[in-house]
C-alpha cells in the first residue's frame, strides 16, 4: 500500500556535466521500474539541466533544502516556486548536515515543510539521533521531539504526503549501518508518534525512509522491515550501477 521510494541524496558532489552523464547511465537501467520511486537530489545548479534530462522518464528530480519565505532579500538561498520552476517534485529537510553544520532547528524544518506543502512539493523530513544520544538511550526521546515539534501543525491530509528519512547520525557516510532491527524499531516508533499526532490513517501512510549507509549489499534485509518503506542514500547514489542495485532491492 506504501509505495516505496528510493532517493538519492547527492550532497555536494557532481558538477552538471557529471550529472548528466550518471543518470544518462541510470535510465536505460531502471527504465522497467514501475512498483519504486525514483529519486535524485544533485546540487541546486544540476536541478533544472537533470529535471530536464529526465523528463519523460520514471525518475524524479528534488533539491537538498529551500527558505520558507516566497521572495527577498536572503542572499544565497532559494524558495519553493523556484525549484517547481526549475522541476522538482521533492525536498530534503533537515538533513542532519544542516542540522550539524547550518544551524538548523524542529523551528526551521517546520517552516521549510510548511512552504514546501503549500507549494505542492513533497518534503522528505530528516531525523535522526548522534551516537552520543543512541549510547545515553536517549534515541527515542531525540526522534519523538524531532517529530512532534518539526512536522506540527498540519492538516491530516498534509502529514500523508509528508515523507520522514530516519538517518541515524553515527550511520551516515561511516559505513555503519543500524541493523534491520535497530531501524525498524525506531521506524515502528515514528509511525506510532505519527498515528498519535494524526490518526491512524496518517500513520499508516506515511512513508518513512531509512538512511545511513546503505548499500547493494543491506538494502534487501533494510527493506524487508514492515515499517522501511525506502531509502535516503548518499555514497551509493553517485554511481548508477550500485543506484540502479537499491532501487531494485527485491530482484
Ligand atoms: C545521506 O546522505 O543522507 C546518507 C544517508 O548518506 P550515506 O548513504 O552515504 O550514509
Amino acid at each position: 500500500m506504501r509505495k516505496p521510494l528510493m532517493a538519492g541524496n547527492w550532497k555536494m558532489h557532481k558538477t552538471i556535466p557529471e550529472a548528466i552523464a550518471m543518470v544518462k547511465e541510470l535510465k536505460p537501467l531502471v527504465a522497467d521500474v514501475k512498483d519504486v520511486d525514483i529519486l535524485i537530489c544533485p546540487v541546486f545548479t544540476a536541478v533544472y539541466p537533470l529535471a530536464n534530462e529526465l523528463k519523460g522518464s520514471n525518475i524524479k528530480v528534488g533539491a537538498q533544502n529551500v527558505y520558507w519565505e516566497p521572495k527577498g532579500a536572503f542572499t544565497g538561498e532559494i524558495a519553493v516556486n523556484m525549484l517547481l520552476d526549475a522541476g522538482c517534485s521533492f525536498v530534503i529537510i533537515g538533513h542532519s548536515e544542516r542540522r550539524q553544520y547550518f544551524g538548523e532547528s524542529d523551528e526551521t524544518v517546520n517552516k521549510r515543510t510548511k512552504a514546501t506543502l503549500a507549494a505542492g512539493l513533497i518534503p522528505i523530513v530528516c531525523v535522526g539521533e548522534t551516537l552520543q544520544e543512541r549510547e545515553s538511550n536517549d534515541t527515542f526521546k531525540v526522534i519523538e521531539k524531532q517529530v512532534k515539534d518539526g512536522i506540527k501543525n498540519f492538516s491530516k491530509e498534509e502529514a500523508e504526503k509528508i515523507v520522514i528519512a530516519y538517518e541515524p547520525v553515527w550511520a551516515i557516510g561511516t559505513g555503519k549501518t543500524a541493523t534491520p532491527q535497530q531501524a525498524q524499531e525506531v521506524h515502528e516508533f515514528i509511525r506510532k508518534t505519527y498515528s498519535q499526532m494524526y490518526g491512524n490513517d496518517a500513520g499508516g501512510k506515511v512513508r518513512i525512509l531509512y538512511g545511513g549507509s546503505v548499500k547493494p549489499d543491506n538494502v534487501s534485509e533494510l527493506m524487508k522491515q514492515p515499517d522501511i518503506d525506502g531509502g535516503l542514500v548518499g555514497g551509493a547514489s553517485l554511481e548508477a550501477a550500485s543506484f540502479a542495485k537499491l532501487v531494485k532491492f527485491n530482484g
